[in-house]
């Protein structure tokens, strides 16, 4: 039986298996959203900049997913 972790994102259960191509996540979709959290919150402006409280940071499923296609190798060590 393999191992069963749920997907960071929805929390689906995902057979740790070679099959799932995208655990820990459940899919490539689940990889690209919590990817896109982890961006936003990188980019957020550091405490004391309130000025712009309306992030123009929005990362879009698109980019991510052109720089995972530029480096795919590099992003998944
Ligand atoms: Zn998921």
């Amino acid at each position: 039986m393999p191992t069963i972790v749920k997907c960071p994102s929805c929390q689906a259960s995902v057979p740790w298996v070679a099959a799932s191509e995208f655990r820990p996540f459940c899919s490539k979709r689940c990889q690209l959203i919590d990817l896109g959290q982890w961006a936003n919150e990188e980019n957020r402006v550091p405490a004391g900049k309130n000025n712009d409280a309306e992030t123009s940071m929005q990362i879009d499923i698109e980019d991510i997913e052109a720089l995972l296609s530029d480096h795919p190798d590099e992003f998944f060590k």
